[in-house]
């Protein structure tokens, strides 16, 4: 296993590239901690696959570097990289049965035959698939297919990293969520490095200790579930996690108070944003209705979404949504909302603010 270091890394699909625009991944200095489970979070096409597919080799990156614990491994190919790497759909040998295509990564690197015999037996059983070791590959359905290069891609304990790209497209979704499991408990077995794309951020949020999101080319915050959910630190980060994501509101803000279309919000602290484009953040979980503070509110509909109700309102036309329990009576005269200030982001040019007490 292995840290993963990206040194001013950048990519681009044209050969000469002008502009930022020109780039599918923008400069990019990242560490990759050894053992450790992340998963690589962001919209279709924002360069997730990009930057997967450097770390494996099988793209050369146009800048920068990327090292292997300390090794250089920038021009080195995919197989002297010692990883596995698991595509959104099947990648196995047809002619096979299933026993030999999991088998068929550590026969390559000459591995015991009698471990060979009881590594597949285990894999076969995370990814349930025992009972048909010895079928060919070609019946099978997609799904099955894709289980095992799943499987092969957890077969071997040797690897420098586990890279998966939205493996679990073509699974349905009760296997997507026990394939899920599985891979989270050989990452706690094995404590191998893994990088799990996805753009689901359920997916993302329950499967790694550190999620990277990424926007536009861009790494624009790595943390935990939980710092994501309270801090996001660009506003992207804010509306794509999070159902319904988080309300963004133009704001103009002076010392510890926020004025967005004429009314006062108090903040958790003073800040001086200097930027063309001043926001504030606050998660729907963090606003309630009330009859007699806070803001007024105009409510246009409310929706039951199971343990929630999700309140569809705007503040003199600019939509907010506020997020209440299931039980909560919601009266006619629930026409204002309040702002838990310590929830509060502002936002300077979508980057988040850190104010001053
Ligand atoms: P994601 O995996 O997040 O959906 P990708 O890394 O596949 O995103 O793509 C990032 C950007 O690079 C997209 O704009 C995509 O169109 C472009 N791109 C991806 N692969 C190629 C390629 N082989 N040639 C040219 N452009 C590409
Ligand atoms: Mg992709």
């Amino acid at each position: 296993m292995a840290k993963i270091t990206l040194e001013n890394l950048a990519h681009s699909y044209h050969s000469k590239a002008k502009s930022e625009d020109d780039f599918a991944l923008k400069r990019l200095n990242h560490v990759w901690n050894d053992g450790e489970a992340y998963a690589l979070l962001g919209a279709s096409g924002c360069g997730k696959s990009t930057l997967l597919n450097i770390i494996s080799g099988l793209l050369i990156p146009s800048e920068g570097r990327i090292l292997f614990d300390d090794k250089d491994v920038t021009h080195l190919p995919t197989a002297n990289r010692n990883i596995a790497q698991v595509f959104q759909f099947p990648v196995v040998y047809d002619t096979m049965s299933v026993r030999d295509n999991l088998a068929f990564p550590l026969k390559n690197r000459k591995a015991d035959s009698a471990y060979i015999v009881e590594r597949v037996q285990k894999i076969a059983a995370m990814i349930d698939m025992e009972n048909i070791l010895d079928k060919k590959a070609r019946g099978l359905g997609a799904d099955e297919k894709q289980k095992i290069s799943l499987g092969r891609g957890m077969v071997r304990e040797d690897v420098n990293a586990l890279l998966f790209d939205e493996p679990l497209t073509v699974i349905d979704p009760q296997m997507k969520w026990q394939l899920r499991t599985q891979l989270k408990a050989l990452h706690n077995e094995f404590g191998h490095t893994m990088i799990y794309v996805t753009h689901d951020q359920t997916e993302a949020l329950t499967f790694a200790d550190k999620v990277v999101v990424m926007h536009e080319g861009c790494v624009v915050q790595i943390g935990t579930p939980q710092e994501l959910f309270e801090k996001p630190e660009h506003t992207f980060v804010g509306y794509f996690i999070g159902s319904p994501g988080m309300n963004i509101l133009k704001a103009d803000i002076i010392g510890n108070r926020a004025i967005v279309n004429g009314a006062k919000i108090l903040l958790p602290q003073s800040y001086e944003p200097k930027a063309s484009k001043v926001e504030i953040g606050i998660r729907p979980e963090f606003l309630s209705l009330s009859s007699t503070n806070g803001v007024p509110v105009q409510i246009e509909r409310v929706e039951d979404v199971g343990r929630h109700k999700i309140i569809r309102a705007n503040i003199s036309g600019i939509p907010i949504n506020i997020l209440e329990k299931e039980g909560a009576e919601i009266g006619s005269d629930m026409n204002r909302v309040i702002f838990n200030p310590e929830y509060i982001n502002v936002y300077a040019d979508d980057w988040r603010l850190e104010g001053r007490i």
